[in-house]
């Protein structure tokens, strides 16, 4: 197949030969395999697992798999490197951080290369994830430290008890990454284990699993010990428990069905693990909302990476008044993207990444038509540009029965649903066990953030889709109800990586009874201070 980037609308299409790029087996050659799957804790004669790309099905690498025993080598390697580590500075551990960012910067192009033919996904929507990865690496390298201060805090006896609180490294994280952001993901949730002083054992998914090992290759040269971030590779049902086996904190991101699972293994074990699961993300679009930017931001937050993004969304709620007329503006810009299937710039929108995805946004259109629901554009695949395409789709008069009215389809499907007031549009967008991420547009940013703060969802962003709540990476960003439990981002995104543990010093007097008094009274001499430091306004 050639490379194209092809109208996604029935007439004129134009399929677009892409001059001056890469062609995926350039960029992907053998030796680069081989040199970078050499970093998969494997034994001798390891299985190999196919992958394929996803813009042509044609075969792509044999990534070698971890055993169980592989995985405990990785985790006793990881354990050996863990204290060294946690015993520079914080400063020191930062700054690899920061020449980390600027690697990313100049293999940027690299990476998306591997980024594109590991997942399918459009340049531009790669290119978001070396900017997340870049955006987190600077700034948990610059205010990590920070984060892990000593803190002092008050003691028993002011003065007398002088109370610390430290932040200790939890050992050895065990991370469980998905393949729709390879390199944002697999980067990010790593990044401030290691500022903590952590060592990271991460299980990739298979089919992404050449950028993290780019990615990880790229985190060594710019100063992390090798031995410090180990990789194994496998099916996740094999692997993925094995790593929750010996981890002492669990750093999952996937879909719900699999977090549970990994949760449940995870409390049985009595360690901490943060869930970053699946969403069902709702758009309100008020009636006081400019129409314009709301349709072109819609665009955005429906079908980047093909509607493979957790904060993606997929329920699209639209004032009655202004329904109308947004729907026109929004499908006639849903039905201009351009489908890529090369390595070049200029396509609106890329593959699905796996015959699974496919199947699931079909049969999710397909059971919604069923049901009454009227395809307003796209709604079909697209094999003649690749053999996992699938059209951009809008859909109006999805029905309670459809399943894609309260499943998460993670394809470039958006329902649209019409409300008359606002109390209307939040009960709608909360009706969901989903709360991921939300969306709210208007003229009026004191309404919509009256509107957000109503709204069950761990990020909400106003008059944009995804990415300022999410790029915002000093703010905490995570899931409610079934969305996941913890945060990644800010001072949660670092903190959960580590044990808080309290040193209190005493002085001067003990605290049992002194200068020959009794025990009763010593309890009314502490009575007595209680209320003393209650009148000094201490306590
Ligand atoms: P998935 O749950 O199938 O797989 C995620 C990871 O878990 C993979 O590495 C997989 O190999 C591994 N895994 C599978 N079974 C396992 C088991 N029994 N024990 C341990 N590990 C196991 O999810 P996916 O299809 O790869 O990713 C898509 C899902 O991830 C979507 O639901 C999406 O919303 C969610 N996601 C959430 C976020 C977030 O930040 N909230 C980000 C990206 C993706």
């Amino acid at each position: 197949m050639t490379d194209t980037i092809a109208e996604t609308g029935k007439s004129g299409r134009n399929p677009v030969a892409a001059a001056g790029t890469r062609t995926v087996a350039e960029a992907v050659t053998p030796d680069l395999v081989r040199r970078l799957t050499s970093a998969v804790v494997v034994s001798d004669t390891p299985t190999l697992a196919g992958t394929r790309v996803p813009f042509t099905g044609e075969p792509l690498a044999e990534i070698p798999e971890s055993t169980p025993e592989d995985v405990a080598t990785a985790f006793a390697r990881a354990r050996a490197a863990q204290p060294a580590w946690a015993a520079r500075p914080v400063r020191e551990r930062a700054a690899v951080l920061l020449r980390f960012h600027d690697l990313l910067l100049a293999h940027k192009d690299e990476l998306l290369d591997l980024v594109q033919a590991e997942t399918g996904k459009a340049r531009a929507h790669a290119a978001e994830e070396v900017l997340s990865a870049a955006v987190e690496a600077r700034h948990y390298g610059r205010a990590g430290a920070s984060y892990l201060r000593p803190r002092r805090r008050r003691g028993v006896f002011p003065v007398l008890t002088q109370v610390t609180e430290l932040r200790q490294p939890k050992g050895v994280v065990g991370q469980i990454s998905p393949w729709n952001y390879p390199l944002a993901l697999f980067v990010g949730d790593a990044l401030p284990a290691f500022v903590a002083g952590n060592a990271v054992v991460t299980k990739p998914d298979t089919q992404t699993a050449l950028t993290a090992l780019r990615a990880r290759e790229l985190l060594v040269e710019a100063g992390l010990p090798a031995e410090l971030w180990q990789i194994v590779i496998g099916d996740g049902p094999v692997v993925g428990p094995e790593v929750v086996a010996h981890a002492d904190y669990v750093s999952f991101t996937g879909s719900t069905r699999t977090g549970r699972e990994v949760a449940t293994k995870a409390a049985a074990r009595l360690i901490g693990a943060s869930m970053e699961l699946g969403g069902k993300n709702a758009m309100l679009v008020l009636a006081d909302a400019d129409l314009d930017r709301a349709a072109e931001g819609a665009v955005r937050a429906c079908f980047s990476s093909a509607g493979q993004l957790c904060i993606s969304i997929e329920r699209l709620y639209v004032a009655e008044a202004v329904a109308d007329a947004f729907l026109e503006k929004f499908t006639a810009r849903t039905r201009a993207l351009r489908l890529g299937n090369s390595l070049a710039w200029g396509a609106d929108m890329g593959s699905l990444v796996s015959k699974r995805q496919l199947d699931t946004v079909t049969r999710h259109v397909e059971d919604a038509v069923k049901n009454g629901a009227r395809v307003l554009t796209g709604g079909q695949a697209r094999p003649d540009v690749g053999p996992l395409f699938y059209e951009p789709t809008v859909l109006e008069g999805v029905t309670e029965a459809a399943a894609v009215c309260t499943e998460e389809t993670f394809g470039p499907v958006v329902s649209v649903y019409r409300f008359r007031d606002e109390e209307e549009a939040v009960a709608r967008a909360n009706d969901t066990a989903y709360g991921l991420n939300a969306s709210v547009w208007s003229r009026s940013t004191r309404r919509a953030r009256a509107v957000a703060a109503r709204l069950h969802s761990g990020t909400v962003n106003v008059n944009e889709g995804y990415a300022p709540a999410y790029g915002s990476v000093a703010a905490p960003m995570g899931g409610m109800g079934d969305s996941g439990v913890g945060r990644r981002h800010g001072a949660e995104g670092i903190l959960k990586y580590t044990e808080v543990q309290t040193v209190a010093v005493q002085r001067l007097i003990s605290m049992g009874p002194s200068f020959g008094m009794s025990d009763e009274a010593h309890a009314k001499f502490l009575q007595t201070s209680l209320k003393a430091l209650k009148a000094l306004r201490f306590k």
